[in-house]
């Protein structure tokens, strides 16, 4: 039995910088005045730390209420501002997903920096929400490495099955996802569609190492064996 734990943007699709719009005007709107991303990354952390993030580098100080406010506000200006039609999906996603749903052996679940609301609006614009009945959310915690048990904890209740070690496989396009399981020792599939070159992410040894997600075939025998 195997869990694997998907990351969203990057991975499974583009939201095509949706999401930076909503935090700039969010954090201006709560802030009273302007307040920038730039030169913040936002690839494979979590809402909450980019929010800390940004906060920090307009020269606020990132208090834990100022963030939850925060991110209180991006939810309702993200919801508000989010079309659909923005949202493509990465090669092969769609395919793949149709694929592994079906098999017996395997459960579907997300790990993301995303709240969890924002998560499920990202996935209904393509269509792939009804494949993950749970997961780890940015809105359950800020550390992207404390989200691997929380998905297994959820996994559990969902399914009944207590998933250990290499049995799950975390997918997504950033070291931060190569880097976050491995203390509870799940699986890397690193994936070279979101900001980084395969030899960025080479250099931080995933377990599997993929252009993208296009063979689906590929990814099965790689994963699953
Ligand atoms: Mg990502």
């Amino acid at each position: 039995m195997k869990l694997l734990l998907f990351d969203i943007d990057g991975t499974l699709l583009h939201a095509n910088g949706t999401g930076r719009t909503a935090v700039e005007k969010a954090l201006s709107d709560l802030c009273g005045c302007s307040i920038s991303t730039d030169g913040v990354t936002f690839s494979g952390k979590t809402d909450p730390a980019i929010m800390r993030e940004i906060l920090e580098a307009n020269g606020l100080d990132p208090a834990d209420t100022l963030v939850r406010d925060a991110l209180d506000v991006y939810e309702e200006t993200a919801h508000a501002a989010f079309d659909p039609d923005t949202v493509d999906a990465l090669p092969g996603t769609t395919a793949l997903l149709d694929r592994l749903a079906p098999r017996q052996e395997v459960h579907l679940g997300l790990l993301t920096g995303n709240i969890e609301s924002m998560a499920y609006r990202k996935l209904n614009a393509v269509d792939f929400d009804h494949h993950f009945a749970f997961g780890a959310f940015g809105s359950d915690h800020s550390e992207r490495h404390h989200l691997p048990p929380v998905a297994v904890a959820r996994a559990l209740a969902h399914t009944g099955h207590q998933f250990r070690g290499a049995d799950v496989v975390i997918i997504g396009d950033t070291q931060h996802d190569i880097h976050c399981g491995r203390h509870v020792g799940a699986l890397s599939v690193a994936v070279c569609t979101g900001r980084y070159a395969r030899g960025e992410l080479a250099a931080h040894d995933p377990d599997v190492l993929l252009d993208d997600l296009s063979d689906a075939e590929g990814f099965v025998n790689a994963v699953l064996g």
